[in-house]
């Protein structure tokens, strides 16, 4: 039998080009694919209420007869309403469909069926309005609730998933053998897909939702033990001499202790140990980062081997490639930039050095990762702002090396069980003390109606010798009204409030020259203000900035407004962050309060998490995990269950390759999309 993941769903009845395009747009393509995408939620039918019970505006179940066939009506427009008579023993009811020619069809008088709906007055009673329904002899009490789309309901994903599964093959290929599952308590495959659609009881729910969630969570953690296994043996690059001290001689400023201590972590993993390192360092906004990991550049390249810095964004990039070429100015060490903005031309001459050893430090973004980009001894690799890439591109860099040392940077902290999947073996030092003289930012929140005093405020720092930020968010989802916005805006501050400050604007619509040339001019002081969308939000250190405006602030999450905030205050100047939003809703007010009273990335982190679960938290997928079909990452326990499931298949197997763990092997190439056969064969 064919793979059902190769089987488009258009071979399933009721499924013709137009519909596979709905589902298509739902990322459903093949039968494998509508076998995997799992209900949204459930609708309990378990508790039938009588006809006569129902109140007006509640949902409810009721088992019914319908009385008389469904009659169908034109109305305005040439829509369709569709009517019929329901009665139990206690009453009946009018059922009201819309736009659905179909809906005669399936349903036939004097048959039962259980409806699930919501009611509404009518003139001639109560009524149900497009209920769900499925026959009474089914039995079926939890019905599935799928992600709809414009013109493809929930009714009929479920009607085409109930001939999906009756499609899969009598025995089924699970990932996770016999052994495993009845040593966790787990059900088969082939039962757990059946009942996470169409559950008989709450009892099968829970079972078919564990044994899911567990193995999506295996898979994962599997997979990305596979993507560091490649870094476990003996590392080639032998570090002899610890240069750490030369290099703070360096610096214009003496390291905090735990920059110090993060210092020493790393070399001491470089000198003594045999495998490469593996570290990651984890700091607050602000609390110095780039000069412990200047820091290791320096001893590796000292040592002899090249050294790789990889930023998530262009001005980042820039700025670090400029703060390294500054501190290391008396030194011979060749540092080079490589971000996807260069000339073909320079990226070549860039490229070719790299290759031939003449560039010893390399700063830049995923253009280091590309094929093109290769190097002559690549010793260490540095990724800042780690929750900007996915595992897989940190992967990509180690790769152009042989087992290079590793290095990474986050300033967003992860709660610990999803941190041991996203970091797995990797050591970690936290560097918990900001540097000294630093003054916490003075947060506020204000009211639009405010505005004329947060202007003068403004005028008055800058007056003062300070810059300013003003962070408007997206307006709409898309960039251009981001652009406009961020545009109009600024124009219109320049010409009416600033018309006697320098005012630069930057936003996402922006080329990437463009926008350095604006953030260079705000480093260089020649602009005072600058109006920007969130590009600015990761890393920009500009520290004789001192108040940060965050326009619509309810638009952002609690670790956004962390990072934005993040770049005012890191200098020795009180600093302060103005948040603006008239939404009045509590839970906002709340969130936004949290970050009045602290400046502490952990604790906000904390609240965020507890108040809009990891999902909106990590932001776009921020934590770089590929997309999961049914596990939470909030979920501690299957998260806990899943690491020692994985350490007990390896254990127990030896190694991923063992021909029983094929299928498994198969569903991890297939999440980390490396293709290749799997269970739904
Ligand atoms: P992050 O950890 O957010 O990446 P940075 O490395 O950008 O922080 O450092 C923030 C600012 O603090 C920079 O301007 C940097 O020069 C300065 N800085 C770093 N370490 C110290 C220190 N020990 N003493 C004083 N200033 C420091
Ligand atoms: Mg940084």
């Amino acid at each position: 039998m064919a793979s059902l993941y190769k089987m488009p769903i258009s071979k399933l009845s009721g499924i013709g080009a137009k519909r596979a395009a709905l589902f298509n747009k739902l990322g459903i393509y093949s039968i494998g694919n509508l076998i995997n995408f799992y209900p949204r939620t459930y609708e309990d039918w378990n508790t039938v209420e009588k006809i006569e019970n129902l109140q007006y505006g509640g949902m409810y179940c009721i088992k019914a007869v319908l009385g008389t066939p469904i009659s169908d009506a034109r109305i305005s427009g040439g829509r369709i309403i569709s009517r019929g008579t329901v009665y139990d023993d206690t009453g009946s009811l009018q059922i009201v469909f819309f736009n659905n020619k179909y809906i005669s069809s399936m349903l036939k008088g004097g048959q039962e069926y259980f409806f699930y709906g919501r009611i509404t007055a009518a003139s001639f009673g109560s009524q149900m309005i497009a209920p769900t329904f499925s026959l009474a002899s089914e039995g079926i009490r939890i019905h599935p609730v799928y992600k709809q789309t414009a013109g493809l309901v929930s009714k009929t994903i479920s009607n085409s998933v109930k001939q999906a599964l009756a499609l899969l093959p009598k025995s089924i290929n699970d990932p996770l053998p016999e052994q495993v599952r009845n040593s966790f308590g787990l059900c088969g495959l082939k039962q757990a897909l059946n009942d996470i659609h169409f559950p008989k009881n709450e009892e099968c729910l829970e079972t078919a939702r564990k044994r899911l969630v567990t193995e999506e969570l295996v898979v994962l953690n599997l997979g990305m033990r596979g993507l560091k296994e490649h870094s476990r043996g003996e590392s080639g690059i032998k570090i002899k001499k610890d240069y750490s001290s030369e290099f703070e001689g360096f610096l214009p400023f003496a390291l905090t202790n735990a920059q110090k201590n993060a210092v020493s972590d790393c070399i001491k993993d470089m000198l003594t140990k045999k495998s490469p390192m593996n570290r990651l360092v984890q700091g607050d906004v602000g609390s110095g980062k780039t000069a412990v990991a200047a820091s290791i550049c320096y001893t590796v390249v000292k040592n002899g081997f090249q050294a790789a810095f990889m930023a998530p964004t262009e001005i980042l990039a820039r700025q670090h490639y400029d703060t390294f070429c500054k501190l290391l100015s008396g030194t011979d060490i060749n540092i080079g930039l490589l971000t996807g903005s260069l000339k073909e031309s320079e990226k070549k001459i860039v490229r070719q050095e790299l290759s031939e050893g003449k560039i010893n430090l390399i700063v830049g973004t995923h253009a280091l990762i590309t094929d093109k980009t290769e190097f002559y001894n690549l010793g260490l690799a540095v990724t800042d702002e780690q929750h900007r890439f996915g595992v897989a591109q940190r992967a990509k860099l180690l790769g152009k090396g042989e087992n290079p040392h590793l290095l990474v940077m986050s300033a967003t902290p992860i709660p610990r069980t999803l941190g041991l999947i996203i970091f797995g073996d990797l050591d970690i030092s936290v560097i918990d003390e900001l540097p000294p003289s630093r003054k916490p930012v003075k947060t506020v929140l204000m009211k639009a109606a405010q505005r004329k005093k947060i202007y003068d405020f403004i005028k008055s720092e800058i007056k003062s010798g300070r810059q300013a930020y003003i962070v408007c968010p997206l307006v709409e989802e898309s960039e251009l009204d981001d652009a406009a916005s961020a545009e109009e805006y600024a124009a219109e501050l320049m010409l009416k409030e600033f018309s006697d400050i320098p005012v630069g604007i930057v936003h996402g619509k922006m080329k990437s020259d463009e926008k350095e040339a604006v953030m260079q001019k705000f480093v260089s002081g020649e602009y005072s203000l600058l109006v920007a969308t969130t590009v600015i939000e990761v890393g920009v250190d500009v520290s004789n900035a001192s108040v940060m405006v965050i326009e619509n602030a309810e638009r952002f999450g609690l670790s956004q407004l962390h990072q934005l905030r993040g770049r005012v205050g890191r200098g020795e100047f009180q600093s302060y962050c103005i948040m603006v939003s008239d939404n009045g809703n509590l839970d906002t007010k709340a969130r936004l309060e949290v970050m009045c009273m602290t400046n502490d990335g952990f604790k906000i982190a904390d609240e965020d998490l507890k108040m809009r679960g990891p999902g909106d938290f990590f932001g776009e997928r921020q934590h770089g995990l590929p997309q999961m079909a049914i596990a939470d990452f909030a979920d501690t326990k299957s998260l806990e269950l899943s690491q020692k499931i994985a350490d007990y298949i390896l254990f127990a197997y030896k190694d991923i390759r063992n021909e029983e763990l094929r299928f498994l092997k198969a569903e991890i190439d297939r999440l980390f999309e490396r293709g290749g056969q799997n269970s739904l064969n």
